[in-house]
């Protein structure tokens, strides 16, 4: 039951309550369906075959023959609710299915489970259409990687792609045929918790990003048995919500829109993602899920999307708040507006029949939404074989298995950010003795970070045991945990929840810290485990104080003061305010939540078996009254020339804190060092249908092979719109022993130099341009530019 417990994400049992409150909803079977039921008409399934056209005949043929309470019931996603194997068919959810009055299912996992109840819907439902399984498979499934904002870190396409593709093999192996991933929200407010799920701050990488992800998950079929169907979300916005609360309002000018939040989710379109999750925001003033502009003008006849749209967990019912009118009203608002499953609310089985009567919404609407979604049933293949995904023998081989393990194990190791290295603290030695400190260090059941769902989370591996394990006998090990979490009790609950707790020391404050510095005092080294609990990010987990909590500052501090050389290993599931730290801790790690192999991950990169080469992908703000704070800003009309951050009245500054980050996008240290020469252009004038070539010269200056991410930014000069200072329009990872060079060279066309204009029109514009070639998006030492010409 364990295992269930904790696939109940975060908000499941509360929005339950919220749900029963408002939906009301009835499931009386009507005189003409009970006449219907008798008389089962026999459909042979088994000739199914994703074939288009033929996809299409069956598919008007079975819904020719569906009752409209059968229609509706495909378009309905109830969370599957709790039970043990062998009792799905005593559950009211059995009997819902039995009657054809739900389309899928989610938050149901193992194999037997997902097999009991998909039987229920092929051998005791009247048409025995096999429902679809989806889950929040979203950065691995047992086996657990980083989470998103970490990954994302590693700038690596193919490494990104291949921990979908593994998720995927995963889920599929346990009966999961959908995830609701990947979430590509750009947001520029480490406020808001979901940032921690998403890529960070820029679209042109949110946009690689999400094409890795559904590639990954879906692959070129969906059909096969280890590939899922993805889900681009949440559509659209979700990531400017209003001081970063949760599910706040969301206002923004089109041209905005389009050049800055838009793109990731366009790309995941472009990749063929099967399904969109409509948003709980509103867009222009109605709520993303009865927004008709968004999710039929925009994403239909604008991007072509042909799969279907899904609500986020009870986004009908939530327009009621948001003040659109009753449950009747606002189902049919949705389905108007283009959404074609219901996620848990049932608003939709509730009122469209009635909607229906009353001309309020049409049949063939309802048919389209039905139509989509048998025609994901079909290109998963169910309709061919229902138990396609429930193959007990690949459960119990591929899940969690020491090969993905170590996959695992290497993805974490590339997501690790070294932000401060001072006298090369980092890498240490596997000798001596290493004091582990810290809340979050022996903490297994926080390593995977939020949205883990399907994590044995006691599985993960701790810091200490990972440092322990690679040190075996040649180091000694010393442990204190130094401090709570917080020395706020109620803060702490609300930040550990969901089995992620880490229980409160009985002992003092006074007592845990001298433990700590008396450990740290006798040893060579202090490794120091602290920052955000797991839950202190992701989904309703907003922050207005994003520094590291005072009670582990306070630990922090007093380890500094031993004199003794201090690692920083750095736990956030969002961009942290890092001032203090990163005045007086000589070597800061950021770790995120590495996933299920971070323990050992860590011990890679900390004894220097890995040299780290990850590189954020949100500013760290020096104080949150920075918040948004952004590379790709415009520049204003009195921007702050001086480089020295000084005040200067009447420019665009603050009297109490300089304008640059503390760390910028892009920024992160590797144990070695890089040296950039050489930016050259094939040409300083390029013609419209010319390619220019962008090449610079990178060696490896230091002492230890690595990777470095070479970032290629574009400035457009003048334009018809105001343009950002830079833009990100390429970016290559590349590997340099030590002493090596490489020339790496960047290719950029019109296409690239294209934005939305104030009509909307996605256009390039002649005239000059600036390009920097660097290390982070603040490194303005190697730039030239060029003109666009006729
Ligand atoms: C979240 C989604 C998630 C869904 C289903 C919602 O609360 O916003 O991201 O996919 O729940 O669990």
């Amino acid at each position: 039951m364990e295992m269930i417990n904790t696939l109940y994400k975060p908000t499941t049992l509360a929005k339950k309550l919220i749900v029963l409150a408002i939906c009301g909803c009835s499931f009386a079977m009507n005189a003409q369906e009970k006449k219907l039921n008798s008389k089962k008409p026999t459909i042979d399934y088994s000739a199914y075959k994703a074939d288009k056209v033929e996809m299409n005949r069956k598919i008007d043929s079975l819904i020719s023959v569906m009752t409209l309470t059968e229609k509706l019931g495909q378009l309905n996603l109830p969370s599957s609710g709790d039970f043990t194997t062998g009792q799905a068919k005593s559950t009211d959810v059995a009997k819902k299915i039995e009657e054809g009055k739900i389309g899928g299912l989610f938050n149901i996992k193992t194999v037997e489970k997902i097999r009991e109840v998909q039987k229920i819907a092929v051998e005791k439902s009247r048409l025995k259409i096999p429902l679809i399984f989806g889950m929040d498979v979203i950065h691995g499934y047992e086996t657990t990687f980083p989470i998103p904002l970490g990954l994302s870190t590693s700038w690596d396409m193919a490494l990104i792609e291949k921990t979908a593709q593994m998720a995927a093999m995963e889920a599929s192996a346990d009966g999961i045929n959908w995830t609701f991933s990947p979430m590509v929200d750009v947001s520029r407010d480490p406020r808001w918790g979901r940032v921690s799920e998403g890529n960070g701050e820029d679209a042109y990488l949110g946009g690689e990003i999400a094409k890795a992800m559904v590639r990954g998950y879906q692959q070129d079929d969906l059909s096969k048995s280890n590939t899922i169907l993805a889900c681009v979300k949440h559509f659209a916005l979700y990531g400017a919500s209003e001081a970063g609360r949760d599910y706040n309002t969301v206002d923004m000018s089109r041209i905005r829109m389009y050049n800055d939040y838009l793109p990731p989710y366009k790309a995941a379109i472009e990749a063929g993602v099967g399904t969109v999750m409509a948003s709980f925001n509103e867009v222009d003033g109605i709520p993303a899920t009865g927004n008709k502009w968004l999710l039929t003008d925009l994403l239909r006849d604008q991007w072509d999307f042909d799969g279907f749209v899904v609500t986020d967990y009870t986004g009908i019912n939530e327009m009621i708040a948001h003040g659109m009118g009753d449950l009747q009203t606002v189902a049919a608002l949705a389905l108007n507006a283009g959404v074609d499953m219901d996620m848990v609310g049932e608003g939709f089985v509730s009122t469209l029949e009635k909607s229906l009567s009353e001309d309020k919404v049409s049949e063939e609407s309802i048919d389209t939404a039905v139509r989509r979604i048998l025609e994901a049933k079909f290109q998963l293949g169910l309709f061919e074989d229902p138990y396609r995904y429930t193959d007990k023998e690949r459960a119990d081989s591929e899940i969690f298995t020491s090969v993905n393990r170590k996959f695992a194990r290497e993805v974490a190791s590339q997501s690790m950010v070294l932000l401060k290295n001072e006298n090369n603290v980092l890498p240490i030695k596997r000798s001596g003795t290493i004091a582990v400190v810290g809340p979050l260090a022996n903490a297994s059941n926080n390593m995977a970070g939020t949205w883990s769902v399907a994590t044995p989370q006691d599985k993960s591996v701790s810091v200490l045991d990972g440092i322990k394990s690679a040190v075996g006998n040649s180091a000694k090990v010393l442990y204190a945990k130094g401090s709570n979490l917080s020395y706020d009790k109620e803060f702490e609950a609300r930040g550990t929840a969901f089995g992620k707790d880490i229980p409160r020391d009985g002992r003092s404050d006074e007592e845990m810290l001298k433990e700590a510095v008396s450990i740290a005092s006798k040893s060579d080294v202090i490794v120091a485990a602290i920052g955000e609990a797991a839950e202190m990010s992701g989904e309703s987990s907003s922050r207005t104080d994003i520094s590291i909590p005072k009670a582990q500052r306070d630990l922090l501090q007093a380890l500094v003061k031993t004199g003794k050389p201090v690692v920083l290993v750095l736990f956030n599931g969002r961009p942290l305010v890092l001032t203090e730290e990163d005045k007086t801790v000589p070597a800061i790690l950021d770790v995120w939540f590495a996933g299920s192999e971070t323990g050992d991950a860590l011990a890679d990169v900390l004894f220097g078996d890995v040299n780290p080469s990850a590189k954020i992908t949100a500013t760290f703000p020096r104080n949150v009254g920075q918040i948004p704070i952004y590379y790709n800003h415009k520049n204003t009309g009195r921007p702050l020339e001086n480089k020295e951050g000084e005040f200067v009245k009447f420019r665009s500054n603050y009297l109490d804190v300089r304008n640059e980050p503390l760390y910028p996008f892009g920024y992160g240290l590797s144990y070695t060092t890089f040296s950039y020469k050489n930016l050259s252009l094939s040409t300083e004038q390029l013609a419209e249908n010319e390619t220019l070539k962008i090449s610079v010269d990178i060696t490896n200056s230091g002492n230890h092979d690595g990777k470095e991410v070479v970032q290629l930014y574009v400035r457009d000069l003048v334009g018809s719109v105001t343009r950002p200072v830079k833009e990100l329009k390429g970016f290559q990872k590349i590997f340099l022993k030590k002493g090596e060079m490489k020339t790496v060279t960047f290719e950029l066309s019109v296409e690239d130099l294209k934005f939305y204009n104030s009509s909307l029109e996605h256009i390039y514009e002649l005239g000059d341009f600036e390009v920097f070639v660097g290390t982070n998006s603040a490194d303005d030492s190697l730039r030239t530019s060029f003109e666009l010409v006729k």
